[in-house]
C-alpha cells in the first residue's frame, strides 16, 4: 500500500513537500522540500523522526516553494541524497546564497544533491532494489520535471508544477501507466485562460509605443515566456529586463534539450538583438521585465485573473490544462496541490460534474 503524507502544498499556494511511503518494502521518499513564500515563511513541520526516516528526496524544480525547506530537512538529520535534473542543479549555485541570507548555511553543507543525466530522460532508472523512477520535463521553468515512481507493485506520479504548452519548454508526455496515486499541480485551475488570449490582453493593455510599461517579474518560465511572445509580438519595441532574468536566459542556451528545437535561433537572436537590454536605471520608453518595481511605469499584473480581458498569464495549469490531465493520467487516487482551500473545492467540485470523478 502506497500512503501520501501532505507535508504542506494542499489547501494552499506553496509550502510543496509530500511524503510518500511503499508500506510492503518500507520505502520511504519526500517528493519536494518547499516552503510557504511571506513574511514570515511557512515551513512544512519536519520533525527529526520524520527525517531520518527518509531514504531520498526528488526535487521537481528550484522555486523557493520547492526546495525552500531543504536546510530544515538537513538540521533534523536526513542524510540521503538529494535528486534533480542536471539543469536544476546547475541553478542552486545561484540560490544558495539566499538561503545564506536566512542563516540555514550550517547545514547545507550536509546535503548531498545529485543530479540525474539528460540522456536518462524518459528511462527507468533504479534508485534502490524497491525504487525506480522516470522522469521528463515539465515545461513550468528551466530544469522543472515530473517523475513517476515505481515501487515494487505500485506506480505514483508527481507532476512538479506544470505547463503543458509553454512556448519555449519542453512538456514531455508521462508515461501511460496505472498510477495507484497521481499528485497533480492544480495552481491555476480555478480559471481558464489559454496563452494565446493572455498574450493578446496584454498586448492590448500596451497599445502606447511612447510609454513605460512594467511586467514585474520572478525568475521562471513564464518571464521568459513571456519576454520571449511580446519580443515577437512587438517588432518596434525596445525590452529592458532583470539582469538576473538575462543570466537566466543565457542558461536556456545551455541546456537546449529542455528547449523546443523550432525556438532556438529565435531565442538566440533575441538575446544577441540591439532591442533586448538589461536595465540599469536609465528609463525610456519601452517595456521592462523586472523582479522590482521601481515607479514611474505603467504596471501590468499577469499574477491576477480578474476576468477574460485581464493580462493574467498561467504558470500552472488552468481549468482546461486540468481536465487534460486528468482524462490522459490513468490513477486510482488524485491529489491536486498548488491551490488554495477556496480555489481547490472549486476546482474538485467542477471535474467532478465534468468528468464523474470519484
Ligand atoms: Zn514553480
Ligand atoms: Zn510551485
Amino acid at each position: 500500500m502506497i500512503d501520501v503524507v501532505i507535508l504542506g502544498g494542499v489547501g494552499e499556494y506553496g509550502r510543496n513537500c509530500f511524503l510518500v511511503t511503499d508500506l510492503a518494502t518500507n520505502t520511504r521518499i519526500l517528493l519536494d522540500c518547499g516552503v510557504r513564500n511571506g513574511k514570515p515563511e511557512v515551513y512544512p513541520p519536519i520533525t527529526a523522526e520524520l527525517a531520518k526516516s527518509i531514504q531520498a528526496v526528488f526535487i521537481s524544480h528550484v522555486h523557493n516553494d520547492h526546495i525552500g525547506a531543504l536546510p530544515l530537512l538537513a538540521e533534523k538529520g536526513f542524510k540521503g541524497d538529494v535528486w534533480m535534473s542536471e539543469a536544476s542543479l546547475n541553478q542552486l549555485s545561484s540560490i544558495i546564497p539566499t538561503w545564506q541570507e536566512k542563516s540555514a548555511h550550517l547545514f547545507i553543507d550536509r546535503l548531498h544533491f545529485r543530479s540525474f543525466s539528460k540522456t536518462t530522460r524518459g528511462k527507468r532508472i533504479k534508485i534502490t532494489e524497491n525504487l525506480s523512477m522516470t522522469w521528463g520535463y515539465s515545461g513550468h521553468m528551466l530544469g522543472s520535471v515530473w517523475y513517476s515512481f515505481y515501487l515494487k507493485e505500485r506506480a505514483v506520479f508527481y507532476s512538479g508544477d506544470l505547463a503543458l504548452a509553454s512556448p519555449l519548454l519542453v512538456t514531455d508526455t508521462p508515461n501511460n501507466l496505472v498510477y495507484d496515486v497521481a499528485l497533480i499541480d492544480s495552481g491555476h485551475g480555478g480559471q481558464t485562460m489559454p496563452y494565446q488570449k493572455s498574450i493578446k490582453n496584454i498586448l492590448s493593455a500596451m497599445a502606447d509605443s511612447s510609454e513605460k510599461y512594467l511586467i514585474p517579474i520572478t525568475i521562471s518560465g513564464k518571464a521568459c515566456d513571456l519576454l520571449y511572445s511580446l519580443f515577437k509580438a512587438l517588432p518596434d519595441r525596445n525590452f529592458l529586463i532583470d539582469n538576473q532574468l538575462y543570466q537566466h536566459l543565457h542558461a536556456y542556451l545551455k541546456h537546449l534539450d529542455n528547449i523546443h528545437k523550432n525556438k532556438w535561433a529565435d531565442l538566440a537572436s533575441m538575446l544577441n538583438s540591439r532591442r533586448l537590454e538589461v536595465y540599469q536605471g536609465v528609463i525610456k520608453p519601452g517595456i521592462y521585465l523586472l523582479r522590482t518595481k521601481p515607479g514611474g511605469f505603467h504596471k501590468i499584473n499577469t499574477a491576477v485573473f480578474k476576468n477574460e480581458q485581464s493580462p493574467f498569464y498561467k504558470s500552472h495549469p488552468d481549468y482546461n490544462d486540468l481536465k487534460t490531465l486528468v482524462r490522459s493520467i490513468d490513477a486510482k487516487e488524485f491529489i491536486f496541490f498548488h491551490s488554495k482551500q477556496t480555489d481547490l473545492e472549486t476546482i474538485l467540485q467542477a471535474l467532478h460534474s465534468d468528468l464523474f470523478l470519484n
